[in-house]
């Protein structure tokens, strides 16, 4: 099973993650975390080039170009290898951040966006995404507050491109009802991964 988690800054992805894997520890299933931008040495390579504060000149159509490349090799050497061996893949973000930051936010268009990452995931798509909803104000109060986090590009973006994003993620839900569950992620950690546990429980993880 092929399972993502999406939200826009400070909604909680990283902190629910590593919840949710002790969760699959106690019931002793097979699964891997990873992350995109990311998860094998050639995308963490291609994340810094995009995330790299110093970049203020990337083109957005360059930087989603890189998105759906780092995505590509993600995907042929580690996603597609872990679900064919019947181990659960948690992703924390895929091809909907794409699609609400770079399509939607950005305004290259979700239907262009979707044509090149067709390209670069040809039919793999999550069985369940997980959608942590927060107001950009309030995801972005929980960043200012936190210090474990690293300055990236995106940082320097206003709080309307935040709005954008979320509104994105609205549409792609709205469009993907059978795969997209929206979560509340302004509630404590400890809801969240109890909301999370129980849609699995009814969803993904029966039977
Ligand atoms: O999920 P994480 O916070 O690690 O993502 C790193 C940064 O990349 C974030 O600032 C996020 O907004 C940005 N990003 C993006 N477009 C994507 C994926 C991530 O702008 N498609
Ligand atoms: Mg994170």
């Amino acid at each position: 099973k092929f399972i993502t988690f999406e939200g826009g800054e400070g909604s909680g992805k990283t902190t629910i993650l590593s919840r949710l894997i002790a969760y699959f520890d106690r019931l002793s299933l097979p699964y891997i975390l990873t992350r995109e931008p990311g998860g094998i040495t050639i995308s963490e390579k291609i994340r810094n080039v995009i995330l790299d504060t110093r970049h203020t000149e990337m083109d957005a159509r360059t930087e989603a170009l890189l998105y759906a490349a780092a995505r590509r090799q993600h995907l042929v050497e580690k996603v597609r290898p872990a679900l064919d061996a019947g181990t659960i893949v948690l992703c924390d973000r895929f091809v909907d951040s794409s699609l609400a930051y770079q399509g939607h936010a950005r305004g290259l268009g979700m239907d262009e966006v979707w044509s090149i990452n067709q390209f670069a995931i040809e039919t793999l798509m999550p069985d369940v995404t997980f959608y942590l909803d927060i107001k950009p104000e309030v995801g972005l109060s929980r960043i200012a507050a936190s210090q474990e986090r690293e300055v990236n590009r995106l940082d320097m973006e206003n709080i309307d491109f935040h709005h954008k994003v979320r509104e994105g993620y609205h549409i792609i839900a709205a469009k993907n009802p059978e795969r997209v569950i929206i979560i509340n992620a302004d509630q404590s950690p400890s809801q969240v991964e109890n909301d999370i546990v129980c849609e699995m429980e009814k969803g993904i993880l029966k039977g």
